[in-house]
């Protein structure tokens, strides 16, 4: 339970999965984020902390707490108590289907620009197991014929100064095949 500093290097379970889901409505398949590698922004100060943190289960929705590294006021992080796609620090919550950008909103537009269906790459996996979002990105490369570098460095959010590794590759990949500015926004 509670949450700890990440250790550069430590490996993890996932940074990020998404639970596969089809949606009977309309028939589409959903990724959806539960997310293990987060950052934390302190709503005194403004700023992002300088360590990432990992995600180790809550209780009553109360993940824990730290002192801000760069003004020392209390944060406290709480979350859902359920599959994690959203944080809260103090009162100011953010969202990872737009933090990290896993909303179905991008994905479509990948498909429309890639002219591929994403229920073809995941319906195998749907209600099955999880997929690591490194895994899922893989998939799409696969699917696509394209490949990611891992070299870039996005912000979808101003006031979080700097995002996992693994969610800049996931938005490289978004990037790359040509989801809009105006879906991504403030994507640099
Ligand atoms: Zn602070």
């Amino acid at each position: 339970m509670g949450m700890k500093v990440y250790v550069v290097g430590e490996g993890l379970p996932y940074d990020v999965r998404f639970d596969v889901r089809k949606i009977l409505a309309d028939d589409t398949i959903r990724l959806l984020p539960d997310v293990k590698l987060f950052p934390i922004y302190c709503p005194a100060c403004g700023r992002t902390q300088s360590n990432f943190f990992v995600h180790l289960g809550s209780r009553y929705g109360q993940v824990g707490e730290l002192n801000c590294d760069s003004c020392g006021r209390l944060i406290s992080v709480t979350d859902h108590d359920n599959r994690v796609d959203s944080i809260r620090f103090n009162q100011t919550e953010f969202f990872f289907p737009e933090l990290y950008k896993t909303d179905w909103l991008y994905l479509k537009q990948l498909e429309e620009q890639q002219d591929i269906s994403l229920n073809a790459v995941f319906e195998q996996y749907e209600g099955l197991h999880a997929l690591s979002m490194d895994e899922a990105r893989h998939l799409i490369e696969q699917a696509i014929g394209m490949r990611t570098s891992g070299n870039q460095e996005f912000i979808t959010d101003t006031r979080i100064t700097k995002l996992p590794i693994t969610v800049n590759r996931w938005i490289e990949l978004l990037s790359k095949c040509g989801v809009k500015n105006s879906y991504l926004e403030r994507l640099q």
